[in-house]
């Protein structure tokens, strides 16, 4: 305990500063002699412990009026001046290091027993096609912190008021810091969760956190439109909040399983569909799967391979309800791979006299009777 005047050592020469003075004050001073700043400098150390010792009592209005009206001697056995070591300041004063150097957000201090929110939960659901579709009702079950029913969520022995003591581990202070190298990282105590105090009676079935893990059947309605990435706000599904603070909510977020046969764009389904060579060419009436059970599609004669044909108002309805897609279908002519004899024979006839004469076809058989088509195989072979 340093016998100097504290005013003095914060540099401060109106003793009837305020207290934001003496603060700002006791950053200067802490900021000038910091030991990361003076390495291996005892002198430094020497004085921000000093200057901490200072603000310990300065800072303080109680302690400042002891100190005010008896001088050091008004101190005794008030358990000033206990820092050893740079490292006992930072462990006392770390709010105050906290947003002086940055890592504002970790270092309010303690977050004692105020009410506090329950946190939002996320669920992964993985529905089908036809679900995501046309909706439908699903029951998942969630593992959620829920309140304790042992103790209505008071955190005391049965649902007793809780009696609140300093925590052992931070002395209240809800951080603890660690050092590395240079580093001094805070962390949240992990005792007390930050909150600076635990329970003297806790329950012995949450041990003081007033809720519990808690296995829950929730029935997720599924509106018909979503699709991956779709995201449903359960209010109040979350976990459940602390000491009167409001539930968190439940965020459902939706994972569509492809199907065999359609896949979706937008929202429109598509599909594809095979026809034999004779009926895209003769023309027939076909029947396509649908969502909402097998539909009649009548294909043209002529119909080329890839044509698409929609079924109106078969598709997914919009998520918000301004309108609904079409199935959209796609042919996909198949040409058989074998072919009988007679088949061959009846076929070569078909070339012979339907098709050499007509459009492209046409030009593909006067090429290979053409001299130009020869002219190009030689210069092929030169190269
Ligand atoms: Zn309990
Ligand atoms: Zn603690």
């Amino acid at each position: 305990m340093t016998q100097k005047d504290y005013y003095e050592v914060l540099g401060i020469a109106d003793r009837s500063a305020s207290q934001d003075d003496i603060k700002k004050a006791y950053r200067k001073i802490a900021l000038q002699y910091h030991p990361d700043r003076n390495p291996d400098n005892p002198d430094a150390e020497e004085r921000f412990k000093e200057a901490a010792e200072a603000y310990d009592v300065l800072g303080d209005p109680e302690k400042r009026k002891l100190y005010d009206a008896y001088g050091h001697a008004g101190l005794k056995g008030k358990g000033v001046g206990g820092f050893r070591t740079a490292q006992d300041v930072f462990d006392t004063f770390n709010d105050i290091f906290g947003t002086f150097f940055g890592f504002s957000t970790e270092s309010r201090g303690a977050r004692g027993f105020g009410p506090e929110p329950g946190a939002d939960f996320r669920y992964d659901l993985a529905v089908s096609f036809e679900q995501a579709a046309r909706g439908a009702e699903i029951e998942i079950e969630i593992v959620r912190p829920d309140v304790c029913e042992d103790c209505r969520g008071s955190g005391a022995k049965d649902g007793a008021q809780p009696e609140f003591v300093a925590c052992p581990v931070c002395g209240g202070r809800g951080q603890v810091i660690r050092t590395e190298g240079f580093l001094r990282i805070m962390n949240t105590c992990s005792r007390c969760a930050g909150r600076g105090g635990i329970i003297a009676n806790p329950c012995p079935t949450c041990i003081g956190e007033g809720r519990i893990r808690t296995n829950k059947k929730i029935k997720v309605k599924i509106p018909p439109g979503v699709d991956t990435g779709s995201r449903l706000r359960l209010i109040g599904e979350g976990e459940s909040g602390l000491r009167g603070g409001r539930r968190g909510d439940l965020f459902v977020i939706i994972h569509v399983q492809p199907h065999d046969f359609f896949y979706r764009h937008g929202n429109d389904i598509y599909c594809r569909v095979p026809i034999a060579m004779v009926q895209a060419a003769l023309g027939d009436e076909i029947e396509v799967p649908t969502l909402d059970g097998p539909k009649k599609i009548k294909i043209p004669a002529g119909t080329q391979p890839g044509e698409a044909f929609k079924l109106k108002g078969l598709g997914v309805p919009d998520l918000r309800r301004t309108g609904i897609g079409d199935q959209i279908v796609e042919v996909e002519v198949q040409i058989p791979k074998k072919i009988s004899e007679k088949g061959r024979q009846l076929l070569k006839e078909f070339a012979l006299t339907e098709i050499k004469d007509e459009g492209i076809m046409s030009k593909i058989w006067k090429f290979f009777e053409s001299d130009d088509s020869k002219d190009s195989r030689n210069k092929e072979k030169q190269d």
